[in-house]
């Protein structure tokens, strides 16, 4: 998406407004393969303008107050898909229990789009440079997917299969994020841009220095972000940080393969990766 559209209308479709998830479901059975959900709407319509995409029905989101919830369970942390980028970042309990993603909904394009992206649609977009996938990565949380048919858990690294392309169904929504209801948690989240609005590289880190768990996402370098925990990353809980950390962020650059493009070289993401990464991880552990 240019985020230019030279086209200023839109082609014709039918508008739904479902007032529960129940009925949206329905909906989306019903015209299989020919709706789109509508969540914020910011990239959906922009595609639509640009005559990439051309959904005879579009079925918006936002009536469906269950999706704008964010409740903890005995499941964990359960973040409705339509929570907006700027309830994230004002949540209490996000900013304690979930850092990383707190942080990345205040990179989702500028305050005044924040009000509208919803962490749903930012993650169904398979858009490289979004930032929330990252971090729910880091935070190995889960996605509730609903169709008429029942509810699936699927991974958040398993979302998306490649630009633009995401591993959910047709008739298919996200209807939660799960993130484990862990104490102490520490994380981050950085982005890298240079003399461009779509980021170079991004870092997601999470750790339970207790559970002595740690996970980090590389995001922006490739078509889906890169994962790492404690043993890829070959952390040793005993030996020095700084010592961690220099061989953390050498894993990291020998293991990515980043992608060229009109943004910057797959050398030069491939540098940034490791630098953002040793940067997170000292954010994180402290001076080191
Ligand atoms: C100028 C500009 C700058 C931006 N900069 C950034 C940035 O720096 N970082 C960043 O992360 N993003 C950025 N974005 C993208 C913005 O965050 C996206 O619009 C957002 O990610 C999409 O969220 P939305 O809620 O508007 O989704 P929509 O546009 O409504 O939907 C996007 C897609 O996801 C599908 N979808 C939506 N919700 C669900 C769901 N619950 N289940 C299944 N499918 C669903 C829709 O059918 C559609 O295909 C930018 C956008 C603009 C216009």
């Amino acid at each position: 998406m240019s985020f230019t559209t030279p086209y200023f209308t839109l082609p014709k479709f039918v508008y739904f407004k479902p007032k529960n998830i129940e009925e949206a479901l329905g909906m989306l059975k019903q015209h299989k393969g020919r709706a789109k959900v509508m969540a914020g709407g910011i990239m959906l319509v922009n595609l639509m303008k640009e005559r990439q995409i051309f959904p005879e029905y579009v079925i918006d989101l936002k009536n469906i107050d269950e999706l704008k919830k964010i409740n903890v369970t005995e499941n964990g942390i359960e973040i409705g898909s339509m929570v907006t980028a700027i309830e994230l970042q004002n949540s209490k309990l996000i900013k304690e229990k979930c850092p990383a993603l707190a942080k990345a909904a205040s990179f989702m394009g500028d305050r005044t789009l924040q009000h509208t992206v919803t962490i749903g649609g930012n993650i169904s977009v398979g858009m490289p440079s979004t930032d929330g996938l990252p971090a729910l990565m880091s935070m190995d949380s889960v996605l509730e997917v609903r169709s008429s048919e029942g509810k699936r858990f699927l991974p958040s690294s398993e979302l998306v299969l490649g630009i633009g392309r995401t591993s959910l169904k047709e008739d298919e929504i996200i209807t939660k994020i799960i993130v484990p209801n862990d104490e102490k948690v520490m994380g981050t989240y950085l982005k890298f841009i240079n003399a461009s609005e779509v980021a170079i590289a991004t870092v997601a880190v999470t750790v339970h220095h207790e559970k002595k768990k740690l996970a980090l996402s590389v995001g922006a370098i490739a078509p889906r972000p890169y994962y790492f925990d404690n043993s890829s990353l070959q952390w040793n809980w005993e030996g020095s940080v700084a010592e961690n950390i220099k061989r953390a962020s050498d894993v990291v650059y020998k293991a990515v393969q980043p992608m060229s493009d009109a943004v910057a070289s797959a050398e030069y993401r491939k540098e940034m990766s490791k630098i953002l990464t040793a940067r997170a991880l000292k954010e994180v552990f402290g001076g080191a």
